[in-house]
């Protein structure tokens, strides 16, 4: 980089500081740290252009079993606005609970999770109550901007409230309701009518005993299920040699923990509906 492109690019660095301050110590913008990426996607969405926001997860990361750097605490420390899940990844709620950021919004607690399983955000009526205390966090932080994050909150409610009625509508009439997944991500799904029967547990790692398998194997010849779902995270191995086994095929269901190399196009929002799309195959729904 030449000197007078540097010069340039500082040039443009100090007026975006200077052009939005409220609320933050450091002059850049409100800081926003994120434990996983459909919580980074809210708090994206409810930000706009006011404030900064970053993922603890990277693309591609498993993010049930994130580890932080030095630099991760720092920020988790220095944050304005921390959003989480306690519980589901136990280095950021240690971080949480050790450099005592002034803003937190735990989404566990918002979303109220159903028995011990994270995957909340499958439930798109679950994840908008996440975005109303991410909007409420953001409008404490920085009141210049309130009008801003409750249209963004309006605009994304008025979104997942959509999302909601096509997975309603699209999984009211399907020939089966079973589905055989890789971990068990879907329950939060259930409120559609469907049930999951899953390889390994609520941790993608999990490995499944040979009784486990036959006991899936029996599950896909009774009720003539014609699917086995892989994730794009996490090995397929399994899955593949289940489906090919029972002589029926597999497809990807996103349980949308992180993004991936091959989703990384895709947002909360465009995973939900090719899920539905998946699902409404595996179910032969009308
Ligand atoms: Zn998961």
């Amino acid at each position: 980089m030449t000197p007078s492109r540097l010069l340039a690019v500082a040039a443009v660095a100090a007026t975006a500081l200077t052009g939005c301050s409220g609320g933050s110590s450091a002059g850049q913008g409100v800081q926003v740290v994120a434990s996983t990426y459909p919580l980074a996607y809210v708090a994206e969405r409810i930000a706009g252009s006011h404030a900064q926001v970053s993922d603890l997860t990277r693309p591609g990361q498993e993010p049930h079993d994130l580890e932080l750097t030095v630099q991760q605490t720092a920020q988790v420390a220095d944050a304005d606005v921390v959003v989480y899940e306690k519980g589901f990844q136990p280095a950021v709620d240690d971080a949480v609970e050790s450099t005592g950021p002034e803003t937190v919004v735990d989404a566990a607690a918002t979303a109220g999770l159903e028995g011990d399983n994270p995957h909340f955000w499958l439930d798109p009526r679950k994840l908008s109550r996440v975005a109303g205390a991410v909007e409420q966090a953001l409008a404490k932080r920085d009141p210049d901007h309130a009008d801003a994050y409750a249209a963004n909150l309006a605009r994304l409610r008025a979104q997942l409230t959509s999302l909601d009625r096509a997975y309603a509508r699209g999984l009211a009439r399907c020939r089966t309701t079973t589905m055989v997944v890789s971990h068990d991500a879907y329950a939060y799904l259930g409120r559609y009518g469907l049930t999951f029967a899953s390889i390994s547990g609520l941790s993608p790692d999990a490995e499944p005993s040979p009784d486990h398998l036959a006991e899936l194997r029996k599950l896909i010849e009774e009720r003539h299920l014609t699917t086995v779902f892989t994730e794009p995270l996490g090995s397929p191995a399994t899955a593949d040699t289940l489906a090919h086994d029972a002589g029926i095929g597999t497809a990807v269901l996103d349980p949308i923990d992180g993004l991936s190399d091959s989703s990384a196009d895709q947002d909360y929002l465009s995973l939900m509906r090719r899920n539905l799309a998946a699902l409404r195959k595996a179910g032969d729904c009308r």
